[in-house]
């Protein structure tokens, strides 16, 4: 077991990453870039556990079993701070916090490792403000910038960082991960990965979560009930709290998986109270949680209109006759009536207007409303 096994086909990555970490002497500042799900952040937190990791012979750091591993993992550990915003950007006074923080010596571990999430939320003139800091990085200081893609960050904060860039994982790696580490079948991993196109998080979650297949599944068949503007309406709000149970179902479901990790690194037994010392840390986990739970709404939403997305993607690809493989083969018979039913431009304004309320409801357009305007261009033309 090691830090790295929950990043499935990104040997190159995890080969330079470990090599980063056996020299010794790692660069300050990193740019960790990938799509959506092709595990970026948790690359980001396992770089960074291996760099704390304790185990003496620096060739095998990264164990994934001492506590510095299990706490960095489970976001507790007091010298590694991972940050993320639930606004559109970073505020500037948020990134001046996290510049005083990284000039103190780290507590307890050989760095301080700061993960800023979503570097691409920055303003140019925040961005300048991280720079200096970036550029004379305090000796014990580690940042680990995450963005989509190279071109996210600006060229003066790209030049002075180590690239790293993931790619997105194969169907089968995304499958063998979900065999191997949960235990699922193969079947079953198949059609996770598949339905959650490669992306780790979810595929994981599709797979071992009955209810969030199922909201899915409503959410994937929408299409196929909106007749009249009254329908297009009700699945609106349908599709909202869909979301919303699946953004507390998916919170929860990683909140108490966190838990569990650190009452394991503590060892303490898992009805175990508590003792007064280590209640900070299950604290910090609270909090973390929290502000997680915010943000996850909106994410939830998102992953939403990206799963109906795969509905329309599904009927182009039918209409045109491409031979690609179907993301929701398994409603292959309701997508070619209805792909039959209506002609490939129509199919892709559909797909616009999906595109419109991501992007409507990205610049805090109630979501509601946008998802009603949405759901109203999604019935089928007469
Ligand atoms: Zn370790």
């Amino acid at each position: 077991m090691s830090v790295w096994d929950d990043l499935p086909g990104q040997g190159k990555t995890i080969t330079a990453l470990s090599r980063a970490v056996a020299e010794g002497s790692p660069s300050h500042a990193w740019l960790f870039t990938g799509p959506p799900g092709s595990g970026r952040s948790n690359a980001a937190r396992a770089f960074a556990a291996a760099l704390q990791c304790t185990v003496p012979d620096a060739a095998n750091r990264g164990c994934g079993q001492c506590k510095a591993c299990v706490t960095v993992l489970a976001g507790t550990h007091p010298d590694v701070a991972l940050i993320s915003t639930e606004k559109v950007n970073y505020q500037i006074d948020d990134v001046r916090e996290l510049i005083t923080k990284a000039q103190d010596r780290p507590s307890t571990a050989p760095w301080r490792v700061i993960i800023v999430e979503d570097a691409d939320r920055m303003t140019e003139r925040t961005t300048n403000v991280l720079l200096k800091s970036i550029e004379e990085p305090p000796p014990h200081t580690i940042w680990i910038l995450c963005a989509p893609s190279p071109a996210d960050v600006l060229v003066t904060i790209r030049s002075r960082c180590r690239s790293v860039s993931l790619s997105v994982p194969t169907r089968a790696a995304v499958a063998e991960l979900l065999v191997r580490r949960d235990g699922l079948s193969e079947a079953q991993a198949d059609f996770a990965a598949r339905i959650a196109q490669s992306h780790i998080g979810i595929a994981r979650r599709l797979a071992r979560d009955e209810d969030a297949r199922r909201r899915r599944d409503r959410t994937v068949r929408m299409p196929l009930r909106l007749r009249g503007v009254a329908d297009a309406v009700m699945a609106a709000a349908e599709l909202v709290d869909l979301s919303t149970a699946e953004a507390t179902a998916a919170a929860t479901e990683r909140a108490e998986a966190e838990a569990a990790a650190l009452r394991t690194a503590l060892g303490l037994d898992a009805d175990a109270p508590v003792p007064p010392q280590q209640r900070s840390q299950f604290k910090a986990l609270e909090e973390n949680a929290k502000r997680r739970a915010r943000r996850s709404t909106h994410d939830a939403l998102d992953r939403s209109l990206i799963d109906l997305t795969t509905f329309f993607r599904d009927v182009l690809m039918l209409q045109l006759n491409s031979g690609t493989e179907l993301v929701n083969d398994y409603l292959a018979d309701d997508l070619r009536s209805y792909a039959a039913a209506s002609r490939p431009e129509a199919t892709v304004a559909k797909i616009d207007a999906i595109a419109e309320a991501r992007t409507r409801i990205g610049a805090n357009v109630a979501p509601l409303l946008a998802v009603e305007a949405m759901m109203v261009a999604l019935r089928p033309a007469k």
